[in-house]
């Protein structure tokens, strides 16, 4: 074992030494940020202590519940929403809106985001995630609505409805809908009807004398759109450049595998696609927790397979505590990740629980249902694989303990549930 632990080091010096030319990185600083969404992205890989010890492998966390939304999905949520300033689909200081479906992280970033540039947001949501997730929403000013969970083929399921909504509020036709003024050109001054004209003056690029009416009819035009971040390619694009660069930088491009959960797909393809870029032997693994099809679409190529279906609930007909990740249907941003995932995983919600509680007792490390469940994962691929020379696992802590108390972080729920709070889960797993 002397022998392949020496010809793994090699390998990974060469590795390291190839040359390679990842996109620079801004790393945080000590500089004043100018306004909230300066503080998305950028952060911090942290050693998982008590696992990488326990494996004998390095578990690397990718902190991103310090986003100032408080999770992964304010890179997105950015993204999405600086692409469709450059589309002209929206405008500061208009009436612009934007509309989403989410389990709530997303739709807490957006809103974030929303603020941060002078918009309004409106987040429809299932009504079984935690309630926390509602209360930051309200917070933020978005217009919540909540819906039962539903079958995608439903219309009232929240992503359907945030379509409809948008329709509903007159974003049918977005191209027309949206003059494709330049952002910068709307100005918040009590004189904006006039600043339309000149707006629309500089965008048709001809004297333009606009009848103040009709400019102020103009301005209060509904602007906007859905973000659609299942299948919106922002999402993907937001991890490519962002999440993946900054992981390859950070470990000086010394990575041996990629763990991630999918709720949209967003996360393992963009950042599974960059790591491959720069490394083809790079493993990208999926986490998938219960009632979830991605795994049997990995492992089987479809996603009720008749073998595993049986007694297998669907993603929304089971209570299940992990939150944000795990889907029955092919978003077109998990597509971009099918054909990279070497390896997938099941997770329970007993193993993703046990984890949580073992990361906090270990580590002081609170966190969120699907980083546990990713970490679950890690050890899951450790152990598989007979990893235990400092190979490196990289993998998202997505979102804080403090947006799960009244699910996941809740013993009584818990109890209620029949989900065992069972430390030993994760001891077992690592002994083994
Ligand atoms: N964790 C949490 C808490 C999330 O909200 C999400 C997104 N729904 C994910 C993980 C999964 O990320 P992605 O959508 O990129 O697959």
């Amino acid at each position: 074992s002397t022998s392949v632990a020496l010809w793994y080091q090699e390998r990974k010096q060469e590795r390291i030494s190839k040359q390679f030319e990842a996109r620079p990185i801004e790393l945080r600083s000590d500089e004043i940020i100018d306004g909230v969404t300066g503080l998305i992205g950028n952060t911090p890989l942290v050693r998982i202590n008590s696992l990488s010890d326990a494996l004998g492998v390095e578990v690397l966390g990718k902190a991103e519940f310090l986003n100032p939304g408080g999770s992964v999905k304010d890179r997105v949520a950015l993204r999405m929403i600086d692409d469709a300033e450059r589309q002209g689909l929206l405008h500061p200081h208009t009436s612009s809106r934007i509309f989403e479906g989410t389990v709530g992280s997303t739709g807490i970033s957006i809103a974030t985001v929303a603020k941060a540039r002078g918009y309004e947001a409106t987040i429809i949501m299932p009504d079984d995630v935690a309630q926390e997730k509602v209360q930051a929403l309200l917070a933020l000013g978005a217009e919540v609505e909540r819906v039962r969970p539903a079958s995608i083929v439903d219309k009232k399921q929240f992503v359907n409805l945030a379509r409809e909504r948008a329709k509903a509020f007159g974003l049918e036709d977005q191209a027309s809908a949206n003059l494709h003024i330049p952002r910068g050109h709307l100005l918040p001054t009590a004189s904006s009807s006039v600043i339309v004209a000149t707006a629309v003056t500089d965008a048709l690029g001809e004297e333009t004398v606009m009848d103040p009416k009709q400019a102020e009819e103009l301005r209060l035009k509904p602007r906007g759109f859905f973000a659609d971040q299942f299948e919106n390619r922002s999402n993907y694009e937001a991890h490519f450049d962002g999440t993946g660069p900054e992981i390859w930088r950070q470990t000086n491009g010394d990575v041996d595998a990629f763990v991630s959960g999918a709720g949209t797909g967003g996360t393992i393809a963009g950042t599974g696609q960059f790591l491959k870029s720069m490394n083809e032997d790079v493993l990208v693994v999926l986490a998938d927790p219960e009632g979830s099809g991605l795994y049997n679409k990995v492992k089987h190529g479809v996603m009720f397979d008749r073998r595993e279906a049986e007694g297998t609930k669907r993603r929304h007909q089971v209570d299940t505590v992990v939150e944000g990740i795990g889907i029955n249907r092919l978003t077109k941003n998990f597509e971009l990740a099918l054909p990279i995932i070497g390896d997938a995983f099941r997770v329970t919600d007993a193993e993703a629980v046990s984890m949580s509680r073992y990361v906090v007792l270990h580590d002081g490390l609170f966190l969120g249902s699907s980083s546990a469940c990713n970490l679950v994962a890690c050890a899951k691929l450790a152990k598989k694989m007979g990893w235990k020379d400092g190979q490196r696992i990289v993998t998202i802590l997505c979102d804080p303990g403090s947006r799960h108390y009244s699910k996941f972080w809740n013993d009584d729920y818990l109890r209620n549930a029949g989900i065992p709070i069972d430390p030993h889960i994760v001891e077992d797993m690592l002994e083994q």
